[in-house]
């Protein structure tokens, strides 16, 4: 028998491994189906492993039952485990859409888990005892905190333009500048959003200029709606000219046709005194007399991902007939999670300091270096021998297609590790059991204070031994990490 049969051999088989204390206490925690499944998915997994090694390679390879254990042990955990876990935002980018865009309020935890977890009159008048709105619950905090005269709330703010595209447009002409047509990341562009609603896009103006009377020439007995689209992604620098909102809505008026405004980020404070540079505010495009404004539940405004539609009464009662507004109806989940983040807006100061999205955006340099230095001190603590380290100056961005211009000073630890890979290491804190996201910068890692929350911080060094342990072992080929 040679040494490779000699191991294949040597392998315990499914039902020896299944009388382990071990593997006992596992079938206690988990359905056996599962639990055997893992093991058989584990032997085949180290056969495979052990016919691809060389002689040599396989007398340094570990069988022993305890290796076993624990390489199927963590299969099954992995297995058992959620998929959608936590992870720790070291980028710095405030709204990270692949990292869930904005972070919750703790403050709407309590009002979330109890609609979550109970009945409630999602649809139900308490005073009558008939059939409510689900619109009701949040419709006078967001009138009040918009000065609109209605509202309504959808999924999101990509379906909030196509409903109020379908609702007001359908079949008519909708009037939009070429410097307008945005695509955000994902599928949403503006001439497809078009198309689907039902609407027919009507493109004014040139890239960098459109005036007044390209909207006047273009206007005839087909046209809709007046629209614009807030470039929150990009920026048209230079020889430019773009209609305020005034402008538009004095046309609209004068030609007797509906404008609409798709503000995108949606921010409902000035936070230009916050050292932020101007962002138009839902406030002002009701000011200014939009007929309807949609934004983002979670881009600035810091809440739950949801379209929040407001305007004049007329054009809202509309939109609640639409059968869309059944295919793009928002959730109890989401509905509690927004009025309590709106509710943390009646007052400014609380805003800022409870919405984290806020917090972020407006957090001073002092913080931001305190949390750095304590990074850096309980980094120093725990791989100080194998890394080196330094606090540096960096720059944060605000993300979520907002504000693109605009960098955050912020504070950061640097890390680099002589010897060792660092887009290795990058990779190896991205599959801790609490994945660690940062960004490499000049052979280093760049870990930005401004998105990780103080009680984050203590993680980051455990994430980091783990993740140094991992790169001085020998790779085995099989288990699935530290999941
Ligand atoms: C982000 C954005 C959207 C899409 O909003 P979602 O809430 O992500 O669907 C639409 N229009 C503009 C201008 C945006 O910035």
């Amino acid at each position: 028998m040679n040494i490779k049969q000699q191991v294949l051999s040597s392998i315990s088989s499914v039902d020896e491994l299944l009388k382990l204390d071990e593997i006992q206490k596992l079938l206690f925690a988990y359905p056996r189906s599962i639990v055997v499944e893992c093991i058989r998915a584990y032997l085949k997994d180290y056969r495979k492993h052990v016919l691809s090694l060389s002689d040599e390679e396989l007398m340094q390879l570990s069988s022993t039952e305890q290796f076993f254990v624990e390489g199927i042990t963590s299969k099954v955990h992995h297995t058992m485990g959620n998929k959608l876990i936590n992870v720790i935002n070291a980028t710095g980018v405030v709204l990270h859409t692949n990292l869930g865009r904005a972070v919750l309020s703790k403050k709407v935890k309590e009002s979330l888990w109890s609609i979550a977890c109970g009945y409630s009159n999602l649809e139900f008048e308490l005073e009558t005892g008939s059939r409510g709105s689900r619109y009701s619950h949040v419709e006078e905090l967001i009138c009040q905190l918009t000065g609109a005269e209605a509202a309504m709330v959808v999924n999101n703010n990509a379906a909030a333009v196509m409903l109020v595209l379908s609702t007001m447009a359908k079949d008519k002409e909708v009037i939009v500048s070429r410097g307008q047509l945005v695509e955000i990341g994902g599928s949403f562009r503006v001439p497809d959003v078009m198309s689907q609603s039902g609407a027919v896009l009507k493109e004014v103006g040139t890239t960098n200029k459109t005036h007044l009377w390209d909207y006047e020439n273009a206007v005839n007995e087909n046209t809709g709606a007046l629209m614009k689209v807030h470039t929150s992604n990009y920026r048209i620098l230079g020889f430019t000219k773009e209609l305020e909102s005034e402008e538009l809505v004095e046309l609209g008026n004068r030609l007797g046709l509906p404008v609409i405004e798709d503000l995108g980020s949606g921010v409902l404070l000035d936070l230009q005194k916050y050292g932020l540079p101007y962002e138009p505010t839902v406030q002002s495009a009701v000011k200014a007399g939009m007929d309807v404004v949609t934004f983002s539940g979670d881009k600035m405004l810091g809440g739950p991902q949801g379209g929040i539609i407001v305007g004049k009464k007329r054009y809202i009662s509309q939109m609640r007939k639409n059968p869309l507004t059944r295919a793009f109806r928002i959730d109890k989940l989401t509905l509690a999670a927004l009025e309590a983040t709106l509710k943390l807006y009646l007052d400014e100061d609380t805003a800022i300091k409870e919405i984290p999205v806020l917090h972020m955006l407006t957090i001073g340099k002092e913080e931001l270096n305190k949390k750095a230095k304590k990074l850096y001190n309980k980094l120093l603590n725990k791989i100080g021998d194998q890394c080196s380290l330094a606090v540096i100056d960096e720059l944060s961005e605000v993300g979520g297609g907002s504000m693109p211009m605009h960098k955050l000073p912020t504070k950061a630890v640097a890390v680099s590790a002589p010897g060792l890979s660092i887009d290795r290491l990058e990779e190896a804190l991205r599959s801790y059991r609490t994945p660690v996201i940062a960004r490499i910068s000049k052979d280093r890692l760049i870990l930005d204070l401004r998105t990780v929350f103080e009680e984050e911080i203590e993680l980051i060094p455990e994430a980091f031994q783990w993740a140094l342990h991992r790169q001085n072992m020998p790779m085995t080929g099989v288990g699935e990490g530290e999941h």
